[in-house]
């Protein structure tokens, strides 16, 4: 009988065809393709891992393959990959390998970081004895890879609770079934978290965005360094900023628009012997009240929202921003510590320095930058990737 040719397991996965516009995207290192730039992918099924080609059908590496995103094309690996689920679990010891060697002073960091960890669509934030992820793309929905995802994590970090924290809009672009956000193993889904020997209660089932903003974590730090006399943190949340501050000023007030933020924000500051004053209002409306009641501080913490959440916001983000700068200008003692931050990805550094600048002018005060940082290590940013990097915080010597 003649021998049946079995296919190798190479050559049984699909395959897609790029423009050259694709290939050169991917030749600059960047992981994404998006679908105008796949020339041909026939017979791939959603979520398929597939080998990359270029027009001449030149092997280029392997990608993620979504069906119902732009994003069609999202690169992990430039070699073959026979077994994605194994691949995963590798990334994931690498990930925390890292994390290990880097991180200091805290229980609460993120563990995997999408696409700056070679993990497109994955994101893992530790926060003590509970961890959080996070599963945007249809290739790492696949019950292997999230099994996967789940053992590694269990036996590199022994946690007490792993909760899916479900992004509603992404899965209904990736075409995935509804979740709900929910306990996938353990227990525990609360828990308490050290940042910089300052401790803070987690919820992962509450709260904005993951909950707790941990890439300020190392920013709280450093403005605590320079912080001094009477201090304001005028978009506080749960008092990331507020109580890294109350250790070195006389006073601390933290203002909010978020009642629940500002009672967690209370709740940390008794954990911690804390006395601050907190003040539910409109930060736009409250410095305008206090600038023109004449009231002073020392030091000043803006951390907004992000106010720009596409490109054609830009001009109108920077009106915010250099609203709220300004007001804070004025209200600066001499020698004041400005802290002021964007979490806005499509507000550039330089666009973010220039309207600081215009404030400054506006204020008639001299600023010396501190130092200029970005979010803490552990959210790695992916050179020539810009989505990886969004914080932008300068910590300002304010001068008359
Ligand atoms: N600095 C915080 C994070 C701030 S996130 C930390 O490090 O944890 C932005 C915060 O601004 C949110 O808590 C949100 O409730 C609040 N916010 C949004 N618009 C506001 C407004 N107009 N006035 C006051 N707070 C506002």
């Amino acid at each position: 009988m003649p021998k049946k040719r079995v296919a190798s397991a190479e050559h049984a996965e699909p395959s897609v065809k790029l423009s050259t516009r694709g290939v050169a995207r991917l030749q600059a290192r960047h992981p994404w393709v998006y679908r105008s730039d796949v020339v041909e992918a026939k017979d791939v099924l959603p979520g398929a891992t597939v080998r990359v080609l270029d027009s001449r059908g030149k092997f280029l590496g392997t990608a993620l393959y979504s069906s119902s995103s732009q994003i069609a094309i999202r690169m992990i690996s430039h070699g073959s990959v026979p077994d994605l689920p194994a691949l995963v679990g590798e990334r994931i010891r690498a990930a925390i390998a890292y994390r290990k060697e880097l991180v200091r002073n805290t229980d609460a960091y993120r563990i995997v970081f999408s696409e700056a960890d070679f993990l497109p669509g994955l994101i893992v934030d530790r926060y003590n004895d509970v961890l959080t992820l996070q599963i945007l793309t249809q290739a790492l929905d696949a019950a292997p890879v999230r099994e996967a995802i789940l053992q590694t994590l269990r036996e590199e970090l022994q946690p007490a609770g792993i909760v899916e924290r479900v992004d509603a809009r992404i899965r209904e672009l990736e075409q995935l079934p509804l979740l709900s956000s929910r306990l996938l193993w353990g227990e525990k889904s609360s828990t308490v978290i050290n940042m910089n020997a300052i401790r803070f209660h987690y919820d992962s089932l509450e709260g904005q965005k993951t909950g707790a903003f941990l890439d300020q974590r190392e920013n709280y730090a450093a403005a605590a360094e320079y912080a001094h006399g009477e201090a304001l943190d005028a978009f506080c949340y749960q008092g990331g900023f507020a109580l890294h501050l109350a250790a070195k000023c006389a006073s601390v007030t933290g203002v909010d628009s978020s009642r629940p933020a500002l009672e967690m924000a209370a709740k940390n500051a008794l954990l911690n012997g804390r006395d601050l004053e907190w003040i539910e209002a409109n930060a736009f409306d409250l410095l305008r009240e206090y600038a023109a009641a004449g009231r002073r501080y020392d030091t000043l913490v803006l951390d907004p929202p992000a106010f720009a959440k596409s490109k054609r916001d830009l001009e109108k983000a920077l009106g915010g921003y250099k609203e709220l700068n300004l007001r804070a200008l004025k209200m600066l003692r001499p020698e004041g510590i400005l802290i002021t931050c964007s979490c806005s990805f499509h507000v550039g550094a330089s666009d973010f320095l220039g309207m600081v600048a215009d404030a400054a002018q506006d204020a008639h005060k001299s600023l010396r930058i501190i130092e200029s940082r970005g979010a803490a290590r552990d959210h790695l940013i992916l050179l020539n990737v810009p989505e990886t990097s969004y914080i932008k915080c300068l910590i300002l010597s304010v001068s008359n």
